[in-house]
């Protein structure tokens, strides 16, 4: 089975800006460039499971405690005004969920469910984000998830 996010997790694939956070149970990295937030974080079952349902009973109780103290650590690193949580699968059959800043105003006037647009948006180069940005909020994310 090829999985990209195993790879991510095993090191074969780099990951922009490493894996910020790894335990036995959960993998946090950025997205990847082109960059269409600053602050766009992923947190992934550290082992291969599909989705959700199939989460183990300790995956199930750690998900939302290290859900929280990501998406706290997200919004006092970026300022934004909310974060946007969703997990689909459909590119990568990997448990991922996207833990996305609502900055206000919003980026390129995207709100709610186009904000999840903004990746494809980025990627046929509508707009940038400039990297030095994302460096900026990855650090800081790394200090606030480092100290709570
Ligand atoms: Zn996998």
């Amino acid at each position: 089975m090829d999985c990209l996010i195993c790879r991510i997790n095993d090191g074969s694939e780099p990951a922009p800006h490493g894996l910020l956070y790894c335990d036995d149970l959960w993998v946090v990295r950025h997205m990847p460039p082109p960059y269409a937030l600053a602050g766009w974080f992923i947190l992934q079952t550290r082992r291969h499971c599909p989705e959700l349902a199939e989460f183990t009973d300790a995956e199930a109780a750690s998900f939302g405690p290290m859900l929280r103290r990501c998406e706290r650590a997200v919004r006092e690193a970026t300022g934004a005004a909310r974060i946007y949580t969703g997990s689909l699968g459909e590119k990568v059959r990997h448990f991922h969920c996207h833990m996305v800043p609502r900055y206000e105003p919003a980026p390129q006037g995207a709100l709610g469910w186009e904000t999840f647009g903004l990746e494809r948006r980025a990627a046929a180069g509508e707009f940038h984000v400039e990297a030095a940005e994302v460096d900026r909020v990855v650090r800081a994310f790394m200090a606030r998830l480092t100290a709570g």
